[in-house]
């Protein structure tokens, strides 16, 4: 439910029909509503966070900041729609300004606005974060049956049949650009590579190719 065409007066009787309890404290004006789990933001954590405990028969309610927007409410162009679907219009950077950090705000989060290239935390990278950050549930089975299960969910593979259009220009300009290639880059995909962000950041767009 989209709480920006909700009314105070509206939004209880809109939460009942979910099968949510509600009640509404008019006096502090506060409406409380009754669930097992809430859960701040819909992205790519919380999405999943929600469907495996609602899925475990727990009452979960999403909540998120960000407006819902299917394909019909905005334009597709570049602008406006950096504007209406991430954090601060796309404009959060860095304390010192050296960085801008991109995020989806929007119902579904970064996998609203991602490319859906989809990599498996590397080993040598789980290892370092149970290690160096006291993180020992990265290095366990645990975590990997976990991201062999959200891909699953996904549908990750690395044969696409059909590519997404960024793809198609990303392949024509690594083509035209006569790039090497060897990393596979395409919507809903697997990466068998070494290739990982914090590499990428170090690394000309040369070491990042494409089939
Ligand atoms: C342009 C772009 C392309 C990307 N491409 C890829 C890719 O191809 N493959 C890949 O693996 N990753 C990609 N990523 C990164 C990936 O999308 C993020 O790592 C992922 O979305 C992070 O998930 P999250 O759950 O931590 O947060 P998000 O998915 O960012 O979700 C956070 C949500 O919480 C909401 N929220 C925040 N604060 C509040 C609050 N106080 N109250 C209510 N709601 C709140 C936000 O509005 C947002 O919807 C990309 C990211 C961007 C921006």
């Amino acid at each position: 439910m989209e709480t920006i065409n909700l009314t105070d007066a509206s939004l209880p009787s809109s939460l009942a029909e979910k099968g949510l309890a509600v009640t509404d404290d008019a006096a502090r004006n506060v409406c409380r509503v009754e669930c097992d789990v809430a859960i701040v933001g819909s992205g790519c954590g919380g999405g999943v966070a929600a469907a495996v405990l609602a899925g475990a028969g727990h009452k979960v309610v999403v909540i998120e900041k960000g407006n819902y927007f299917t394909s019909r409410d905005y334009t597709s162009f570049e602008g406006p729609s950096i504007n209406q679907l991430y954090e601060s219009g796309g404009f959060v950077t860095t304390m010192n300004g050296g960085g801008l950090l991109l995020a989806g705000s929007t119902v579904g989060g970064g996998s609203a606005v991602n490319w859906s290239a989809c990599l498996k935390t590397p080993e040598f990278v789980r290892r370092e974060w149970a290690a160096a950050h006291g993180l020992p549930l990265f290095a366990s089975p645990d975590y990997a049956a976990a991201m062999d299960k959200v891909f699953e969910r996904l549908g990750v593979t690395s044969g696409c049949t059909e590519e997404g259009l960024q793809n198609k220009v990303l392949r024509k300009g690594v083509r035209e650009a006569a790039l090497p290639k060897h990393v596979v880059v395409y919507g809903i995909l697997v990466l068998e590579t070494d290739w990982w962000p914090h590499r990428f950041l170090n690394k000309k767009i040369a070491d990042w190719t494409v089939t």
